[in-house]
């Protein structure tokens, strides 16, 4: 077997507490899964609970992270970049049609992520019809911490989701406040396409997301799993 150039490397995240490191494959997202985010860009009727979940994805060497400052480049075409803090799901097993039941059974651990987003770029897809994939899925867009196991953190249901911008808080939510909780996500997501281990899922941000320039220092986390730290260079 050979190829006609060397395959790209296989992108990874660190892992808490070991020397092995968690491949990751594709990376989910899921759309405006708090009310006061969604209410904040004029979508309230659809954080009622009721709307089921809705998902845009990430090339999954669009994941950039680990531990101590990450440096994150101010990526092209954009000049209003939002950061948005999330928990992020990382799983080590896959299936199809996984009850709520069963879905916590696939997951790995978890981490806190950015979903870096070129707002005016979504803004113009949006108004359009068109696909929001250049506003959210572009290189270095998906920040991630090292991925804290299960085994350590447990599944976290409730904790401050934050974000400081500078040293200045701009999101300060809290895990119980997502309309869809993380089983009911894998469950919903596994009836579309069948989820595989190293798959990531980001769960959606709280309200206060903003633009940041090259220069800030982002410092986030989520209370029981863990920190991020970013520089936008
Ligand atoms: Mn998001």
């Amino acid at each position: 077997m050979t190829y006609v150039f060397p395959p790209h490397p296989q992108p990874s995240l660190p892992v808490a507490g070991s020397e092995a490191r968690f491949p990751v494959r594709r990376i989910f997202c899921v759309g405006r899964n708090y009310a006061d985010h969604a209410r904040e860009m004029g979508a309230a009727d659809q954080a009622s609970g009721l709307e089921p979940p809705f998902f845009f994805m990430k090339p999954g060497d669009a994941v950039i992270g680990g531990e101590g400052e990450i440096s994150v480049s101010y990526p092209p075409i954009t000049k209003n970049l939002h950061h948005e803090v999330e928990m992020v799901v990382a799983l080590g097993a896959g299936g199809a049609n996984v009850t709520v039941d069963a879905a916590k059974g696939l997951i790995f651990g978890y981490a806190v992520g950015f979903d870096l987003t070129r707002r005016d770029i979504q803004g113009k897809a949006k108004e359009k019809g068109h696909p929001w994939d250049m506003g959210k899925g572009f290189d270095q867009s998906a920040v991630c911490s090292e991925i804290h196991p299960v085994s350590a953190v447990d599944h976290p249901a409730t904790g401050h989701i934050w974000l400081k911008v500078n040293g200045e808080i701009r999101q300060d939510g809290d895990l119980v406040d997502m309309g869809w909780k993380v089983a009911d996500i894998i469950a919903n997501l596994s009836t579309m396409v069948r989820l595989e281990a190293g798959d990531l899922i980001y769960t959606g941000t709280p309200a206060g997301v903003g633009p940041i320039v090259q220069g800030d220092l982002l410092t986030a986390g989520v209370d029981g799993v863990g920190t991020l730290t970013a520089r936008v260079v």
